[in-house]
């Protein structure tokens, strides 16, 4: 049914007889059988409304069919609270109608405030075309007669088509230029969806969505995630410590690939000064990103391993908005090769004391492990 139908008109047809005539007998025995409970359904429905709504608008435009893994959608559905409404319903309704789903790896939801507006963003990589949606705010409060002579169309305040491929937004200026003219506040998505079609893998979108954007520096995190991982595996009772200095926006990794969060420790976080950064980098040649503990519990030891990383610090000579998603698609491609960017500066072991130390935040860490020593001169 709706994928084949194009037309808004149809597809406004298509919902309202789907979506009435089923339920009509159902809804009617249930008013009988315990009519308050109903109370609080309509805002939730509504929700879903807009969602299927917002999958019906994003098919008629770019033209793709249920269940099509060549299409991605970013929302934060489920983060925005809309007129007091949470709006996690609108995830079903788009998974209902387009088949888009997490689980698939095409249904992705972006980390927003919830204050944030309502949006969602569907695209297909076979032809680099995107559709972004923002429900009209008028469209929450509506009463269910109302919204329902809202033809689909009109159901959004923000709708409009881009070019969202970055290799040909960045082959044309112009037309990457107006993508992201049209996208706005919400041009982070150019880069997600690009990252997501050039095959990031599940656990570093993962990472990414709790993040809000997909950067070098979120591709730094993961990719030392990675190196730390395959270098110095777990096993048994052990786990990760991560002494971070200095911060960027790498930190973010670890609360989701190794559950390391500010409430529950493990990441700790020592803001080093320009002028420590500026010394280790030219001392080590590198930049340093970090120490990394693997921490056996029981025999109270670890190992550990500072690490550097070094960025592409070639000069981008396109436009200002293309440089750092195309880096991120670059250290996409070099996922299996992680030693192009991660340097070991330092190895050594860790007893308690010396860990009792790290985690000290009033104490630099470097100057614990002896390689900045402030009360030598
Ligand atoms: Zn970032």
């Amino acid at each position: 049914m709706g994928p084949q139908v194009r037309s808004g008109r149809k597809i406004h047809m298509v919902i309202e007889m789907g979506k009435h005539t089923p339920l009509v007998i159902g809804i009617l025995i249930v008013c009988l059988l315990c009519a308050p409970v109903l109370a609080g359904l309509p805002d939730g429905n509504r929700m879903e409304q807009i969602g299927q709504r917002a999958a019906y608008t994003a098919m008629s435009d770019l033209g793709f069919t249920n269940g099509d893994y060549n299409v991605v959608v970013l929302t934060n559905a489920g983060r925005a609270i809309v007129d007091g409404q949470t709006t996690e319903r609108a995830i079903s309704g788009i998974t209902k109608i387009s088949g888009l789903q997490n689980g698939d790896n095409t249904l992705w939801v972006v980390n927003r405030p919830e204050w944030k507006p309502l949006w969602f963003y569907f695209y297909d990589k076979k032809t680099g075309k995107g559709v972004y949606l923002e429900p009209d705010t008028s469209f929450y409060t509506k009463s269910n007669a109302e919204v329902s002579q809202v033809r689909f169309y009109d159901t959004f305040s923000r709708h409009v088509v881009v070019n969202g491929d970055l290799e040909k937004m960045l082959a044309d200026t112009e037309v990457g230029n107006k993508t992201m003219k049209d996208l706005g506040g919400n041009s982070g998505v150019v880069a997600i969806a690009n990252a997501w079609a050039h095959g990031a893998p599940y656990d570093m979108l993962s990472a990414v969505m709790l993040h809000d954007h997909f950067c070098p520096g979120v591709s730094s995190g993961y990719i030392l995630a990675k190196y730390v991982e395959e270098k110095m595996p777990i096993t048994g009772g052990m786990s990760y410590v991560y002494i971070s200095s200095p911060r960027w926006c790498k930190d973010d990794v670890f609360p989701i690939l190794w559950d390391l969060t500010p409430g529950k420790g493990g990441h700790y976080i020592y803001d080093l000064s320009q002028e420590d950064q500026d010394g280790l980098t030219a001392y080590y040649g590198t930049r340093p990103a970090g120490i990394f503990i693997r921490w056996d519990s029981k025999a109270k030891s670890g190992h550990a391993l500072l690490l550097g990383f070094k960025f592409d610090e070639s000069t981008w000579t396109g436009p200002s908005w293309g440089e750092k998603p195309k880096k991120v698609l670059d250290m996409i491609e070099n996922l299996q090769t992680p030693e192009k960017y991660v340097v070991v500066l330092e190895e050594f072991d860790v007893n308690e004391s010396m860990l009792a130390d790290l985690k000290d935040p009033a104490k630099n860490p470097y100057e614990v492990i002896g390689v900045i020593c402030t009360t030598c001169k």
